[in-house]
């Protein structure tokens, strides 16, 4: 049965982090907000809870609080002279479902970006020269700059908690601190959270290589801690249960426990979980967002809600899928690299080393989705890239989140896979052991790109999402570079047996987690040629349609990107709000 409901003020298509953080000034302003989000609510109720979340195999193996992939997955292919099939098991990412989204699962890590990566096309040529940026890379700037964004992360930092060590107030370096750091005008709400002992190992080697090792940003909170909005967080146990989990003690700084929970208290919120959003409705003649489609997931019925202004909010692949499904914007053609919607699609470039140490106890049972040691040096324009192959870089760190058993088991290169000697293996190293990884960045190629899939559909018909990408030159170059530099400090911090370094090489593999730190499809800019959204994440064509999340990013950085996709979600908030006032171009 179709239904028709009553217009609302403003809508948004997915109920995660970005949702959560846009809709709070709109919420206080007295706007009528209302949220579509696909998944359930498990705070809606005691009947509506999760059970444990303590359960590796569950949650952290069969990923039961990602998306799922029996209804709606995505195809891949490595070329677009290749025919795209479709990815039936998840794993290279894991995006969010229910409300607040990937929000609730993620691990907690916390950056700013550097103060140049909104304007990284600026800033490489003007160190390098335009010849050092290949045709087929479009790194563009994005039309906004980290000075606007500041105030911005300082709320955010507020709200969630973040707890580290500033390297940069107001220009002043700081001892402790990432040198490389953003100008901050205050330090972070809490301290660092603890450092664990492959933190101590990491520190000690990156000294002596002359490095300036730092406390990775966390939102797992290392005291209770009470926010602006009067929401608290609990102590973290170091549980190492947050990356793919619920945070059972509550100290994750999460949209669950920290914004959706103030936003429900107001009459003018509401949030509408089960409720799948199937595509936009468009008056392509009056160049307006009437409202949009949903499936009532619990009835079965689809629902046609009006709306004056609509927020797509549904993280990179939805929101780049109902631009392209309602023809909204020019979809993006790798042959002519004419069209905007589906451009600059970026994962992350990442690496890893295994490194034993025979007397040293790192008990990886004891951590948090953040108990890392940072590297900076190699990161981004940190370095000179001048007779380097590439652009780009990466941090270093230990990839300590957790000792859980199934998954994190490093072992000796050679240990068999299975039988008595897997087994003393297993037993001798357990705690003796982690992974040294690099999270880098990975820039934009015009071959790597979003569009709909011409053959495959979803369990409600709609057309599949089609990723077209694969590790490039720049990002594989880039890769080997800094995976040498993780070697070197694995090396100086006199690991016992150093792993076989394996930094990214094509083809790109579905098969292996990468970070859910997809970004791309629906760009900002200040050019609506090379742009879908404006610098206020407005709609290019469609003056009543914004844009929120990763896929505004033009480029992924060698940065975790919610610290600064949250910034990005406040300020749209206020621009929302005056444009709920006023409606007019930003
Ligand atoms: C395992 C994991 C670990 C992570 N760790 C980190 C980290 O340590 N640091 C970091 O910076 N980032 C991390 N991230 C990324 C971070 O979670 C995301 O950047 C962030 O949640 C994005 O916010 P969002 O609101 O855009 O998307 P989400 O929070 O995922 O919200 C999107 C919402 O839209 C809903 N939705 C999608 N399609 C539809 C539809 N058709 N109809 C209705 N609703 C829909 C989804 O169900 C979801 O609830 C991690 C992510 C994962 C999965």
């Amino acid at each position: 049965m179709n239904r028709k409901l009553k217009s609302r003020q403003v809508v948004f298509v997915g109920g995660g982090l970005m949702a959560a953080l846009a809709a709070r000034q709109l919420v206080k302003d007295g706007v009528d907000v209302l949220v579509l989000e696909r998944g359930r609510d498990h705070d809606a109720g005691p009947e509506h809870r999760l059970p444990s979340q303590r359960d590796e195999l569950r949650w952290g193996v069969r990923n039961q609080l990602a998306q799922d992939w029996s209804i709606e997955t995505y195809t891949l292919r490595h070329a677009r002279t290749e025919t795209a099939l479709p990815v039936r098991t998840l794993e290279a990412f894991l995006p969010g479902d229910g409300v607040g989204g990937a929000g609730n699962h993620w691990n907690g890590q916390c950056f700013r970006w550097a103060e140049y990566d909104p304007q990284l096309r600026t800033r490489l040529v003007d160190r390098y020269g335009a010849a050092k940026l290949p045709r087929e890379m479009p790194i563009q700037d994005w039309g906004v700059t980290y000075h606007e964004l500041e105030p911005y992360h300082e709320t955010f930092e507020k709200l969630f908690g973040v707890a580290g060590k500033a390297g940069n107030l107001r220009g002043q370096i700081q001892e402790g601190g990432n040198p490389f750091e953003a100008p901050r005008r205050e330090e972070y709400p809490q301290p660092p959270i603890e450092i664990t002992e492959a933190g101590v190992i990491v520190t000690e080697g990156a000294r002596k290589l002359g490095y300036k090792p730092f406390p990775m940003a966390a939102s797992n909170s290392p005291h209770v801690y009470v926010n602006p909005d009067g929401m608290r967080l609990g102590a973290c146990q170091y549980c190492g249960h947050c990356e793919r989990f619920i945070c059972e003690s509550n100290a994750k700084g999460s949209p669950e426990v920290l914004l959706y929970p103030v936003l429900k208290r107001s009459k003018n919120f509401e949030i509408r979980p089960y409720s799948h959003v199937l595509r936009l409705d468009y008056d392509r003649a009056a160049k307006r967002v009437t409202g949009v489609r949903y499936l009532d997931l619990e009835t079965g019925d689809e629902i046609e809600q009006p709306a004056d202004v609509v927020v797509l909010s549904a993280f990179t692949f939805t929101n780049t899928k109902l631009l392209l499904l309602g023809r909204i914007g020019e979809p993006y053609d790798a042959a002519t690299r004419r069209g905007v919607v589906g451009r600059n699609f970026c994962h992350q470039t990442n690496s890893s080393i295994n490194v034993f140490y025979k007397d040293r106890w790192i008990n990886p049972f004891m951590a948090s989705g953040s108990s890392q040691t940072i590297v900076d040096e190699f990161n981004g324009d940190n370095f000179d890239h001048s007779g380097l192959g590439f652009v780009g870089g990466a941090y270093i760190f230990n990839n300590t989140t957790n000792g859980r058993p199934i998954s994190t088991r490093p072992l000796p290169p050679g240990t068999p896979q299975w039988g008595t000697k897997w087994k003393q293996a297993s037993a001798d190293w357990y705690t003796h052991a982690f992974s040294l990884g690099t999270i880098g960045s990975c820039y934009p190629h015009v071959e790597n790109y979003l569009s709909l899939d011409p053959t495959y559909r979803d369990a409600y018909g709609v057309p599949l999402l089609r990723i077209t990408f694969d590790w490039r030159d720049n990002e594989t170059k880039m890769s080997e570079y800094v995976t040498k530099k993780a070697v070197e400090l694995a090396t100086a911090t006199g690991a016992t047996i150093v792993g076989p370094a394996v930094p990214r090489k094509a083809p790109y593999d579905a098969r292996v987690y990468q970070t859910t730190h997809v970004v791309g499809g629906t760009p900002m800019g200040a050019d609506p040629h090379t742009s879908v959204v404006s610098p206020h994440l407005q709609h290019w064509d469609v003056e009543n349609l914004f844009v929120v999340g990763g896929s505004v990013y033009g480029h992924n950085a060698g940065y975790n990107p919610t610290g600064l996709m949250a910034a990005i979600g406040l300020r749209l908030g206020d621009d929302l709000s005056r444009y709920a006032k006023r409606p007019q171009r930003l």
